[in-house]
């Protein structure tokens, strides 16, 4: 039996994760970036970065799983991102929202074979983006929902994740307590890294998370490592609770620190992958910092999880 992840956090001061499950898998053609937008809603495999994979190429997802074990993971995240029901509508998989969920947590425990945790991934569901405030009624039943599901899926924790308003994080962080597990969660800054997309600085998003529930608040994916840490260090300086931190592995620019709003994205991020030198540089700061947790989200495979490894876990 495994210790729970704030256990292992206070026994070894920091916990490697893993790393980015759906741009990996988009490149080896086993998910749809819905780059040609045109498809977007007339039906299935016409999706946008949703996680279908769990039933429509298991073996796939299993195998990028083991990746990660093999490069070091302590944890790994079920394949949850953007699995909501209304977000897998867009798709053409609402109806195999429960087994999408359930199939994702089946597959990473099995991978993880009793030798890493668990996390269930829950995201912003874009409709904050798509439909404004008004949304979040619906934005808290979708939340609540997969939150249910993966919850009875048996996750040892849950990471909240690529959240771009501090409000939607805020409705999530409520519905995630309902499960009475471990909460992480991080914010996404996009367009700029000084505020998120609703106007709150890192700081202030970090003492609200924490304030609401978040035994780990920090940052993840949009930009490369070195440009996070910036944010990371000012949520460092405003809460006392401890740092997560999953960059991205592709460089954004100081006019647009965001890889997503890059011209790059989706079609050409290989021009802009960040080097996994760049992510063991980064693993030693963050434990110099006493980050808590650390991998990695878009654009990283295992090489960058492997470096990563180098340089926090074994000592
Ligand atoms: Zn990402």
């Amino acid at each position: 039996m495994q210790a729970d992840i704030l256990t292992l956090i206070k026994e070894r001061g920091i916990v490697l994760g893993d790393g980015g499950y759906l741009i990996e898998l988009e490149r080896r053609g086993y998910v749809d970036s819905g780059s040609k937008r045109e498809k977007v809603g007339t039906g299935r495999g016409s999706g946008q970065f949703t996680p279908e994979v769990a039933i429509e190429h298991p073996d796939a997802l299993r195998q990028l799983h083991l990746e990660f074990m093999r490069a070091g993971s302590q944890v790994l995240q079920a394949l949850t991102f953007f699995g909501t029901r209304e977000k897998l509508k867009r798709a053409g998989y609402d109806a195999d929202t429960e087994v999408i969920n359930q199939n994702a947590v089946r597959i990473a425990r099995a991978a993880a074979a009793g030798e890493a945790l668990v996390a269930g991934s829950i995201s912003r569901t874009q409709l904050f983006e798509r439909e404004g405030r008004g949304a979040a009624t619906f934005v808290r039943e979708l939340l609540a929902e997969q939150t249910r599901l993966l919850t009875e899926a048996g996750v040892d924790f849950l990471i909240l994740e690529t959240f771009f308003h501090l409000e939607e994080m805020l409705i999530a962080l409520e519905c995630a307590r309902e499960s009475g597990l471990p909460l992480i969660a991080t914010m996404s800054f996009r367009p700029r890294l000084d505020q998120s997309s609703d106007g709150h600085s890192p700081a202030e998003c970090a003492r609200e998370m924490a304030a609401a529930g978040a035994h780990l608040v920090g940052a993840n994916c949009e930009q490369e490592p070195k440009r996070m840490l910036a944010v990371l260090r000012e949520m460092r300086a405003a809460v006392d609770v401890p740092l997560a931190a999953q960059p991205a592995a592709f460089r954004s620019t100081d006019e647009t620190p965001c890889f997503t709003r890059l011209p790059q994205f989706p079609d050409e991020l290989e021009t802009i992958q960040a080097s996994r030198e760049e992510f063991s540089d980064f693993g030693r700061i963050a434990k110099a910092e006493g980050v808590g947790y650390v991998g990695g989200c878009c654009g990283c495979n295992a090489a960058y999880i492997r470096a990563l490894a180098s340089m926090i876990v074994g000592d």
